[in-house]
């Protein structure tokens, strides 16, 4: 790769040891970033040869640790490798590098007349390799569905060395298992992509964007159900609770009414017929469920305004703590409101304070925990909120994430969540296709690795990064 590419800096490596979850930090060995499927295939069987772990990344805006390096570890870069090689207009598919920004992909195929459905919140800054490798869903879930929905083919590196391609531009294809929907989602421990094709849309033709406030959560949560049941589905159905109203409110200044308990945030798209048809239904539904007060945007400027509200919930909430936790459960989508209020109480037993908003149409919120890593006690009871509220959430039949991933933070309560059959077959699956344990070792659940690292660096060295004041 030319040693321009291998960088081991203690400066580059301090700069890949994170990534957004608050969690500590674990320097690599180096970061090193190859430009060919060929290098990352060289890499990776010398990983093999000399037992050291790789990890890849995108942009590291990851939100349960899949990029933190391990020790001893390689951190594979990808995001310097962002070329949109080819957009069919007629198969309706782009090939995409992986380290391709997500924004980017949207701007480009929009400007063509399509969209690429899948915006994380975090769209402006992560790519596409990452959203691949976690599945990521977004804003437009409940209509269009999540990253999986729009993967048509995969190049990967195996943990083994070898390049696979999988899918392709065939809209049918049934021959044999489909190992690319094995690969979506493996968050980078079963291989590493290296060019993503990907379905587009046409765009709709229009869209109409509304904020609706509510004095109780309650009466948000049946609006969502009302909005379902009159088989309406909006591209976006997503849920502020007061405490993020006011932070956002705080921030943006955007003139929300602090005082309510609950705001939605709905666009529905399509032919202007139909959207004239269902904004007007949707605006009674949310009246017959007693909201105080409704906000239609009647250009395209005021519907980016109104979406600053929900665009903006996390930087909002994350000004007033050192460190937030943004959590990621789900359950089916009629007990949100339930769900809602046991985080309530849960966060009040533990004196911690909590941001809720989320993807309320799919029934995926993201509690987001306001704490300060410096005070133990108080870090521990916001972790002790984490732990509480993924137990509630396997209780209500739903899940410990709907979208961020399992990595490092949520592998405790994997087995409690799906069941030791399928924990076994993870495991056997992840051995069978990495029996050395290269790749991103240690993340979605426990598998002793075998690769102890090619040069272990003193342990005082990994020390004095770690008594560096790191906030
Ligand atoms: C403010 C904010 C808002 C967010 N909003 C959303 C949201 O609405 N919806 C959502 O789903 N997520 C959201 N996220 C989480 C995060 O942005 C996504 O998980 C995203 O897909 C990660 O992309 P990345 O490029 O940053 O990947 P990274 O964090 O670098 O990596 C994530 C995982 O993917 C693996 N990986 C990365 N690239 C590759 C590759 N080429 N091949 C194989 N494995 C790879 C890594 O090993 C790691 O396990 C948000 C995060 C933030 C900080």
């Amino acid at each position: 790769m030319g040693s321009q590419n291998v960088l081991d800096s203690t400066e580059s490596r301090i700069a890949y040891s994170y990534d957004a979850t608050a969690m500590s930090p674990q320097m690599p060995l180096a970061a090193v970033r190859p430009s060919t499927p060929e290098e990352v295939a060289k890499i990776v069987q010398l990983a093999n040869e000399q037992n050291f772990p790789i990890v890849p990344r995108g942009s590291g805006t990851g939100l349960s640790g899949g990029a933190i390096p391990l020790e001893n570890s390689i951190v594979l870069l990808t995001n310097h490798w962002n070329r949109i090689l080819e957009v069919d207009e007629e198969n309706l598919t782009v090939m995409v590098e992986p380290g391709v920004i997500t924004a980017k992909l949207h701007e480009t195929v929009e400007k063509l007349g399509f969209i690429y459905p899948p915006d994380p919140g975090s769209a402006s800054i992560c790519t596409l390799g990452g959203n691949v490798a976690e599945n990521s869903g977004g804003l437009r879930g409940l209509k269009y569905g999540v990253t999986r929905n729009y993967v048509m083919g995969l190049e990967v590196v195996l943990p083994t060395g070898e390049i696979l391609t999988t899918g392709g531009k065939s809209v049918k294809d049934v021959a044999g298992y489909n190992l690319k929907e094995i690969l979506i989602g493996s968050e980078g421990t079963l291989g590493i992509f290296t060019r993503i094709l990907l379905k587009i849309i046409p765009r709709p033709e229009t869209h109409k964007t509304m904020l609706a406030f509510f004095s109780s959560i309650e009466d948000a949560a049946k609006t969502v159900s009302a909005i379902i049941a009159a088989k309406i589905t909006p591209a976006m159905l997503e849920f502020l609770d007061n405490t993020t109203i006011r932070c956002v409110e705080e921030y943006a200044h955007l003139g929300l009414p602090v005082e309510t308990e609950a705001l939605l945030l709905i666009e529905v798209d399509g032919r202007k017929a139909v959207v004239d048809e269902d904004a007007a239904h949707v605006e009674e539904i949310c009246r017959r469920h007693n909201a105080s007060q409704i906000k239609v945007a009647a250009t395209e400027e005021e519907s980016v305004r109104l979406k600053v509200a929900r665009r903006s919930a996390f930087t909002s909430l994350a000004r007033v703590k050192p460190t937030t936790i943004m959590e990621d459960v789900a359950v089916p989508r009629a007990d949100l409101a339930r769900l809602v209020s046991r985080i309530r109480e849960i966060g009040k037993k533990n004196d911690v304070m909590i941001g809720n908003f989320g993807h309320a149409g799919d029934g995926n919120l993201h509690p987001n925990y306001l704490t300060d890593e410096r005070n133990a006690a108080e870090f521990a009871r916001a972790e002790k909120t984490v732990f509480e509220v993924e137990e509630a959430a396997i209780e209500m039949g739903g899940t410990i994430t709907g979208e961020h991933g399992v990595g490092l933070y949520k592998k405790r309560l994997l087995e409690k969540m799906v069941g030791s059959p399928s924990m076994k077959m993870m495991r056997t699956l992840k051995t069978m296709m990495d029996p050395q344990n290269i790749l991103n070792p240690g993340k979605v659940f426990d598998l002793k690795p075998k690769c102890e690292g090619i040069l272990p660096r003193k342990r005082e060295e990994i020390k004095k990064f770690e008594d560096v004041a790191w906030i």
